[in-house]
Order: structure tokens, then C-alpha cells, then sequence
């Protein structure tokens, strides 16, 4: 059964032009627009907010008093999962891949902030992070709490209904739209996208977080649309991953110093700046084209950015001398 929604962001987001983007990249000055999910209001903002919605509203009906999820240490979902716990008056706990670092920049500092507890699952695959999800569930039991677990990234056929709501919104500000360009890490921003967009108009720019992200959005939009969704069909780009989930690539550092200089628009190292750097490579390889309405799907991850040393640095190095 499908609980309602609740509210926890501010919709719907701006669609803004990006003229002088789009000429660096190759495009018509009036062939861009940027859709601003990073200004999704609660907790600093980013695409989990419209997925949180629905699971999080799910766990209210169902009488949870604990949030639950997992991710990477710098995950914006479990920071946004924490927010959501905190707006709503909930507990939460993160369980989160590695250990305790030393510097608890980033999403991290946020994590704190918000009063989330954490759990460190040590170095293991997503089998190891649902083990050790599942572990700390079963011991919040025993203490009398009412946990519910959060899927990781907030994705699956229920998360993914807050992005088809993202993709009915930009239906309506932007008729005739090509192409909605958006990274893929978990998959349900893509899947809802698709599911309410169609499997031509959406290109998803694989970031590494999964080893077959192309079947997650297929499981996740299929349940939403009578349209057919087949991998087959769908538009993925897997050229951007480089060394890895959260290794910063020279393509992304660039993305990352194009969007700031010629919109004044900061974004992260891992998803943003990897779905910039696909649309570039898709300008260059004719898979998208000027005269063509394009969408850039800005997902949030601005304390992801504070989160990643390299990227830090490589931001730092952009200030020349005077
Ligand atoms: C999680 C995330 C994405 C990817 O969304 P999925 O639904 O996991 O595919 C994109 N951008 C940012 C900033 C994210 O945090």
C-alpha cells in the first residue's frame, strides 16, 4: 500500500536559463536551462528531499520513531535523511561505509549537526552496509524504538514517485524539452524522471555507485508508467566513473569551474559534477544537440563538495594572484 507523502521541501523548484553555459558548451545560448534541485530548502537542499518525502512518509504511517539508512561517509542522502528526522521530530541513525576519520568535514559535519548518531560499517559492499543496516534495526527493537529502514540513496519504485513529480514540473515550465541530463548513482532520480518523462528524454550519467545502474531504474520506473522501460531503451552515459564513486576526474574538476565561472553555480565533485561533464562529452559526440531543449538537472551536493579534499584543493587553485 501506498502511503501519502510528506511535505518536506519547497516545490516547485526553478528552471532558469543558462545561456552562457550553454555557449562554453557548444550549445545555442537559449538551449539550456538549469532545474534547481540543490534549492530544495530543508537541510541544505538536494534531490533525496523529494524521494524522503514519500519513504519517510511511509515510515510515519507505519508509526516508526527511528529513521534508519545507509550510504557512503559523505552521503547527501543520509544527511538529508537526518534533516528529515529532525524537521519531523524523529531519531536517527546512519549507517555508513568506512570508519571514523579523522576530519568530519562535509555532509559529515552536517550529520552532527542534525544529531544523527552514526554506526560505522567498516569497508564492506552494499551486502555488508544491509547486513549491518538490518543488525542495527534489530537492536533498536530490543530497546522498545520502532525503527524503518530507508533504502539506500532513498531509491526504489516508492522514492522514485518524487522525481516523476519533478519531471511532471518541468514538463510544465519547459513544453518541448529534448533531453533532462541528471546523474545516476542509486537510480530512483532517474527512474522517476523516466517514468514520467519517457526513456528518450531523460540521459543519466552513471557516477559508480552501483554495478548495474541501468536495472535499478528499470525495477524502479517500470511499477510507475505504462510506457515500456527496458535497459535497452534507456539513455545511460558510463564514460565519466574514472577511477570510481568518488574519485575526482579532470572532466569533473572542469565541469566543477565551468558551471561557477559562467553561471555563478557550484557543483560537487561526485554526482553534479560528473552529469555536467556527460552533457559536455553528449555535446561532443552529437547525442545532444544545439537547437534541442536541454535540461541540467541540478541534484545538491554543495557539502559533499567540503567533503572532498582534492576537489577542495583543485577549488583552491582557481584563485590566481592580483
Ligand atoms: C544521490 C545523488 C544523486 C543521484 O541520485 P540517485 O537517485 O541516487 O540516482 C545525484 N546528485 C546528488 C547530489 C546526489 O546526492
Amino acid at each position: 500500500m501506498t502511503h501519502p507523502p510528506v511535505p518536506l521541501g519547497t516545490f516547485p523548484t526553478p528552471l532558469e536559463p543558462a545561456p552562457r553555459l550553454a555557449a562554453a558548451l557548444g550549445l545555442g545560448p537559449e538551449d539550456l536551462w538549469v532545474k534547481r534541485d540543490d534549492l530544495t530548502g530543508l537541510g541544505g537542499g538536494g534531490n533525496k528531499i523529494r524521494k524522503l518525502e514519500w519513504t519517510v512518509g511511509a515510515a510515519l504511517a507505519e508509526g516508526a520513531d527511528t529513521l534508519v539508512t545507509t550510504g557512503a561517509a559523505q552521503s547527501n542522502h543520509a544527511r538529508l535523511t537526518a534533516a528529515a528526522a529532525a524537521r519531523l521530530g524523529l531519531d536517527v541513525v546512519l549507517v555508513l561505509r568506512g570508519a571514523p576519520g579523522a576530519s568530519r568535514s562535509g555532509n559529515l559535519a552536517l550529520d552532527g549537526l542534525f544529531g544523527a548518531r552514526l554506526a560505522w560499517a567498516g569497508e564492506v559492499d552494499q551486502t555488508g552496509l544491509d547486513a549491518a543496516a538490518a543488525e542495527v534495526c534489530a537492536r533498536l527493537r530490543a530497546e522498545g524504538r520502532r525503527p524503518a529502514l530507508i533504502p539506500f540513496g532513498g531509491s526504489g519504485t516508492l522514492g522514485a514517485r518524487g522525481y516523476a513529480r519533478c519531471g511532471e514540473e518541468l514538463r510544465a515550465q519547459l513544453p518541448g524539452l529534448r533531453t533532462a541530463v541528471v546523474a545516476l548513482g542509486s537510480g530512483g532520480t532517474m527512474a522517476g524522471l523516466v517514468a514520467a518523462l519517457g526513456t528518450g528524454s531523460v540521459l543519466g550519467v552513471d557516477v559508480g555507485a552501483l554495478a548495474d545502474p541501468a536495472a535499478a531504474v528499470v525495477a524502479f520506473a517500470a511499477p510507475l508508467t505504462s510506457k515500456e522501460v527496458t535497459a535497452e531503451r534507456l539513455r545511460v552515459r558510463r564514460d565519466q566513473v574514472g577511477a570510481g564513486y568518488a574519485a575526482l576526474t579532470v572532466p569533473v574538476a572542469e565541469a566543477l569551474r565551468l558551471a561557477a565561472r559562467t553561471e555563478g553555480i557550484v557543483l560537487d565533485p561526485t554526482y553534479t559534477g560528473r552529469a555536467l561533464a556527460g552533457l559536455a562529452a553528449a555535446v561532443r559526440d552529437g547525442d545532444v544537440r544545439p537547437g534541442e531543449k536541454t535540461v541540467f538537472v541540478h541534484t545538491g551536493g554543495l557539502p559533499g563538495l567540503f567533503g572532498h579534499p582534492a576537489a577542495v584543493t583543485a577549488a583552491e587553485e582557481g584563485a590566481g594572484a592580483y
